[in-house]
């Protein structure tokens, strides 16, 4: 798949995520600059953006995209903090099944 088409199925499955536990605001933004190479993605809640690392676009299954997507959403839901015993809770709530740190 073309990265244009990854990154509007992503954006599409981050948006109904979004929609599905009431998360207002928030956007999935694609960098290769923000990042560094071994972080897939990672939340900003001063400006209220999930970065995902272009690099990973093509280098990870689609599965694991959306699994990395899922974790730094349940970032978003839990508020600033680490992987805390309610952040895994809400990973479970949510299905995301990646608990720890996301990188490669
Ligand atoms: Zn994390």
């Amino acid at each position: 798949m073309k990265d244009q088409n990854i990154k509007t199925d992503l954006t599409k499955f981050t948006k109904s995520t979004f929609r599905k536990w009431h998360i207002l605001k928030w956007k999935l933004v694609f960098t290769n600059t923000e990042l560094v190479k071994k972080e897939i993605a990672q939340v900003r809640f001063f400006t209220q953006r999930i970065l995902f690392n272009e690099i990973y676009l093509t280098k990870i299954t689609e599965n694991e995209q959306k699994q990395a997507i899922l974790h730094e959403v349940a970032h978003v839901c839990v508020g600033t903090g680490g992987h805390t015993k309610e952040f895994r809770r809400i990973c479970d709530e949510i299905g995301c099944t990646q608990k720890t740190s996301i990188l490669k």
